[in-house]
């Protein structure tokens, strides 16, 4: 809904007590420059920057601790299983998860829930059984289910999105049926920033025993994720969105769900012992760890996930808030700008699109200028299809954002006008 405001009498003052300036001093790639211009990164949502003790904690691991993983009985060996065993008890604090049976690693969001679809979803779904998800799904939570109807028969229901880019309780509740067998949705939209109702939709759910794998991409650099308080039977996420490497994530499931499922995959380390005849699984949660696992990416996501709970999840909520409300503010101030998904309860993700620029020109133009953002579909076409656009602008903060980002934002969009005007 573009709007012109005042911007000067009605935006808050930045967060109090919290010193963004030390943060971004962390992110040594802020420093950079980028086509002769201070890079201004506001591309966290496609993945976040890594700040300086995850670099030095994934450097410390490969030069003094490398060594595989479980199996070995030299101090290398087990110094590695410690970090990588450490490591796993950090994560199940973060989502203060009842216990490290709990916690999978896994490659990213993606593995995670193809994890739960082909080894929760395939063995129990009947043809006709339904699986719910929303409008507002990234690929990663569309495409694995399409796979298991493929494989069993099942059917896709969505509950649909609304204008403003928002999924009801009453959307989801009206469309939970007996045939309903799980129900995958995600927690903040990775392409409008809408956060949805987690405990709400658990609720209904459960109250008809249907469980809910969470889509927590989004979420995690943002939320105050509580597996317990939220309830939900999984709960998966990607390291690179919250300040850790890339090629690692996390599925969170229930201990008595994990403990009925089947293995996903075979191999090595998943097994307590193999004949040809028989083997025998490892217990949790190794059962879903086949093969040796990216134990310096598990050590870096560990270390920032210390570094988000340092700097405070409430306090990283509320800078990052006051950044959305104030580049809300101004950019609605551009004329033609038109903001997509304006849910009530919105995470630190604008998309926007701009009368006569086509988004790919607009991210080249702002490019020049050292601003990176993200420019297409998000991975999520349905949102696209819905709103009927084939692409939108995408500005997306993290906890090292501030005011000066935005700003660069705006004159960059105000000099790509000028070109297209
Ligand atoms: N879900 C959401 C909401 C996302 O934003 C993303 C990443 N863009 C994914 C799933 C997939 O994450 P990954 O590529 O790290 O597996």
């Amino acid at each position: 809904m573009s709007a012109r405001v005042d911007v000067s009498r009605s935006i808050a003052p930045q967060a109090a007590g919290y010193d963004v300036a030390a943060v971004r001093a962390a992110f040594p790639i802020l420093t950079r420059q980028v086509h002769g211009k201070p890079l201004t990164y506001l591309d966290s949502a496609a993945s976040a920057q890594r700040p300086q003790c995850v670099i030095d904690a994934v450097n410390d691991y490969e030069t003094r601790h490398h060594a595989n993983v479980h199996r070995g009985v030299h101090a290398l060996s087990q110094e590695a299983t410690d970090l990588f065993e450490g490591a796993r008890d950090t994560v199940r604090q973060f989502l203060n998860a009842r216990s490290t049976r709990e916690i999978v690693f896994v490659r990213g969001t993606t593995e995670a829930i193809n994890l739960v679809a082909q080894s929760y979803g395939r063995p129990r779904l009947q043809p006709g059984d339904e699986i719910l998800i929303t409008g507002l799904e990234h690929h990663a939570n569309i495409v694995p289910w399409q796979m298991l109807r493929e494989q069993t028969g099942a059917k896709l229901v969505v509950a649909p999105i609304d204008r403003t880019g928002n999924v009801s309780i009453d959307a989801i509740d009206a469309r939970l049926s007996d045939r309903t067998r799980l129900v995958a949705v995600t927690h903040v939209s990775n392409a409008l920033g809408t956060v949805l109702p987690i405990r709400d939709i658990v609720r209904a759910a459960h109250a008809r025993r249907v469980p809910v794998l969470v889509d927590g991409a989004q979420a995690v650099p943002h939320e105050d994720v509580d597996v317990q308080a939220l309830g939900c039977d999984f709960y998966a996420f990607s390291s690179h969105k919250v300040y850790g490497p890339t090629g690692v994530g996390v599925l969170y499931g229930r201990e008595e769900l994990l403990t009925e499922m089947p293995p996903w995959q075979g191999g090595g380390d998943m097994i307590l012992a193999v004949t040809f005849d028989k083997t025998t699984y490892n217990s949790l949660p190794y059962k879903f760890e086949a093969g040796t696992p990216n134990i310096s990416g598990v050590v870096g996501l560990a270390a920032a996930l210390r570094y988000v709970e340092a700097l405070g999840r409430p306090q990283i909520r509320s800078h990052e808030h006051q950044l959305l409300d104030y580049a809300t503010q101004r950019l609605l101030t551009i004329p033609g700008l038109t903001i997509i998904g304006t849910a009530p309860v919105k995470a630190a993700v604008i998309s926007f699109t701009i009368d006569g620029i086509h988004p790919h020109d607009l991210g080249t133009i702002l490019d020049a200028e050292g601003v990176a953002i993200r420019t297409g579909h998000h991975c999520a076409m349905p949102v696209m299809d819905f709103f009927e656009l084939p692409a939108t602008a995408r500005a997306s903060f993290g906890c090292y954002s501030d005011r000066s980002d935005v700003d660069r934002l705006l004159a960059a969009l105000a000099a790509a006008q000028k070109v297209f005007a």
